[in-house]
């Protein structure tokens, strides 16, 4: 059994479904990509593993365990967001402190913690700084850091990098490959960047109305695409 596995999802907004049964599957440590032009339903598919939209139908299951039912604080998923959220009035390391305090995790571990994300981040000199004092990649660091430091199963990216600028965006893409590299998490990232798609993943799930097009590799996807519109979509040679 695959460490995520989604199989027959649907999910509807009252007469509307926006995924029409979706089955995608991602190894323990994979890195899997869903791309797709904008409205073909990705952030809701992402929405629904960290439990945020209920689903229609079918399951979704992580390391052997459906969490289908389970609310989102029990699903030990973290998301990072296109927009931050930081909190304005918090240093970055009550920023990436702030969830560890609200589960008691005591100053030393807190501190100890910190200084790992920090270091994987490259954040260290940034801790007393207020997010307003941050660039717009460090705080995408930032986001990543609390998302980091709760060491959780599963990662969820909702367009991290959308905000950026074109420059900074390739920057904060080599970024994400180093951080998936160094900790061997299991991310599932949503992006509507082809290149971003072919660079990161381990595997791609190319959407577009609420199916998946075509489900693999990015060699396989970019040599092989299914169909006229994954091509099109992933720019591949005529
Ligand atoms: P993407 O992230 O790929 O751009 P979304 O998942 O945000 O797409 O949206 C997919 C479709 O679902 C869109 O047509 C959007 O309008 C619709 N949708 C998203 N959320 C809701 C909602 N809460 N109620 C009704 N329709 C929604
Ligand atoms: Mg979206």
């Amino acid at each position: 059994m695959a460490f995520l596995e989604i199989s027959g999802l649907r999910k509807r907004f009252g007469a509307l479904e926006i995924l029409k049964g979706i089955d995608l599957e991602l190894e323990k440590g994979g890195f899997l990509v869903l791309v797709g032009p904008s409205g073909c339903g990705k952030s809701t598919l992402l929405n629904t593993i960290a439990g945020l939209e209920a689903i229609t139908e079918g399951d979704i299951s992580v390391d052997g365990r459906s969490i289908s039912d389970l609310h989102p604080s029990k699903r030990d998923i973290a998301m990072v967001f296109q927009s931050y959220a930081l909190y304005p009035n918090m240093t970055v390391a009550g920023n990436i402190s702030f969830g560890m305090e609200m589960r008691g995790v005591p100053a030393d571990e807190r501190k100890a913690a910190i200084d790992k994300v920090a270091k994987v981040l490259q954040i260290g000199h940034l801790l007393d700084r207020k997010p307003s004092q941050l660039s717009g990649g460090q705080r995408q660091r930032v986001a990543m850091g609390r998302a980091l430091v709760r060491d959780p199963k599963l990662f969820l990216f909702d367009e991290p990098l959308s905000n950026l600028d074109a420059k900074l965006r390739v920057d904060m893409r080599i970024e994400i490959k180093r951080l998936h590299q160094a900790t061997g998490k299991t991310i599932v990232y949503v992006t509507h960047d082809q290149i971003e798609a072919m660079t990161l993943a381990t595997k791609i799930a190319v959407m577009k109305d609420g199916e998946v097009q075509q489900f693999g590799t990015p060699a396989e996807i970019y040599n092989n695409p299914a169909n006229m519109f994954v091509a099109d979509f992933m720019g591949s040679p005529a």
